[in-house]
């Protein structure tokens, strides 16, 4: 018989304010290490095929963020990718669990990069545990290793038993998936990041992140840092032309396409066209052009330094010793959004 519990996500939930004595929210430190490896900001751009090339990594490493290549292209031009950003220790790529992937991995490694993402849509599973396993016998501590995506205790201690540093937390809560609705699995992303993060490994919170506050939440319930997609579609430091189309009034809107990884589009890209046994589990959108991702993250780490003096912590790790969560309800959550307007009776 099946077992029934209570999912959360960041909508469910706000933070309650804890004494503050930090005197600006200039003299908080938003630095985090995954293992050896120390980053500035706690963001990380996602390997999505409209999202993470050697632009957008280089503005991360400038940024002291991490960035995490895509793997959706060949081995020679992935090296090339990883060979055109200046910051090494700030830049990470991807394999899946195919043939091919064991050559990308040698073949980055031996480029000189020391950070892999093994990155499946449902990373609690064997062919992740075993490329896991060979990656760790294979390079030692010499590389870090990010795992996922996962979404349960059992999912990030199975993948940290494997030889996982990092476990990467997040399924269906991403702005172009649609997995929730196609296959009926999912964990509410709040609850999923405080899931895995009782096992005793780095977390990155995959996914969902619509605005500061979600990035505050997402740390404060267990996550070193979080990745995100969506909120850098349409950026410039992103991979894909500029399109042009006319708008209502016939003026023109510069756009770029982004796209979820499991999307029709991608799979007919990437995999040689969706087989018909399959469904796409993501979608395909245009997104108006936005000017540089910078404006993204200083927005984020605006909230995320003011989200820190709410709670009195001057560290990532205090903001996750220090608040206590309390779950509103959809009035509660009305109440908080800007309403000035609104008249009753
Ligand atoms: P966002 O920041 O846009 O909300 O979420 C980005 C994340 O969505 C990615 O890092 C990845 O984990 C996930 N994702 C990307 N493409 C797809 C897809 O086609 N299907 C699903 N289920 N998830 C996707």
């Amino acid at each position: 018989m099946f077992s029934m519990s209570r999912g959360l996500t960041f909508d469910d939930v706000l933070l309650e304010p804890v004494y503050n004595g930090i005197k600006s929210r200039q003299l908080v430190t938003t630095a985090i290490n995954l293992g050896e490896f120390e980053f500035k900001i706690p963001i990380c751009s996602s390997n999505m095929d409209t999202i993470t090339g050697h632009k957008m990594a280089n503005l991360m490493g400038s940024l002291g963020g991490l960035a995490l290549l895509h793997r959706f292209m060949s081995i020679e031009e992935n090296v090339e990718e990883f060979k055109k950003v200046e910051y090494k220790n700030n830049v990470g790529f991807s394999i899946g669990v195919g043939e091919h992937e064991y050559d990308r991995a040698e073949a980055l490694i031996s480029a000189g990069a020391q950070i892999c993402c093994v990155d499946v849509a449902h990373g609690h599973s064997k062919a992740v545990n075993r490329m896991v396993k060979y990656l760790r016998e294979k390079y030692k501590d010499n590389i870090l290793i990010i795992a996922g995506n996962v979404a349960t205790y059992a999912g990030a201690d199975y993948l940290a038993g494997a030889g996982a540093d990092v476990i990467k937390v997040g399924i269906g809560p991403g702005s172009v998936c649609s997995t929730r609705i196609k296959t009926g699995f999912g964990v509410p992303q709040l609850s999923a990041i405080i899931n895995a993060s009782k096992v005793d490994k780095h977390i990155i919170a995959d996914g969902g992140i619509r605005c500061p506050a979600d990035a505050v939440k997402a740390l404060a319930a267990g996550a070193d840092m979080i990745m995100l997609g969506g909120l850098f579609a349409g950026t410039e430091e992103t991979p894909g032309d500029v399109l042009e189309k006319k708008g209502p009034d016939g003026s023109t809107i510069r756009y770029k396409k982004f796209r979820g990884m499991a999307s029709r589009e991608a799979q007919e890209d990437f995999m040689d066209g969706m087989a018909d046994w399959k469904t796409a589990e993501g979608i395909a959108v245009e997104v108006e052009c936005k000017g540089s991702a910078k404006a993204v993250i200083q927005d984020i780490m605006g909230g995320i330094r003011s989200g820190m003096t709410y709670s009195g912590a001057s560290t990532i790790g205090a903001l996750q010793r220090k608040v206590n969560f309390i779950e509103i309800t959809p009035a509660g959550w009305l109440e908080g959004t800007p309403h000035f307007n609104i008249k009753k009776g």
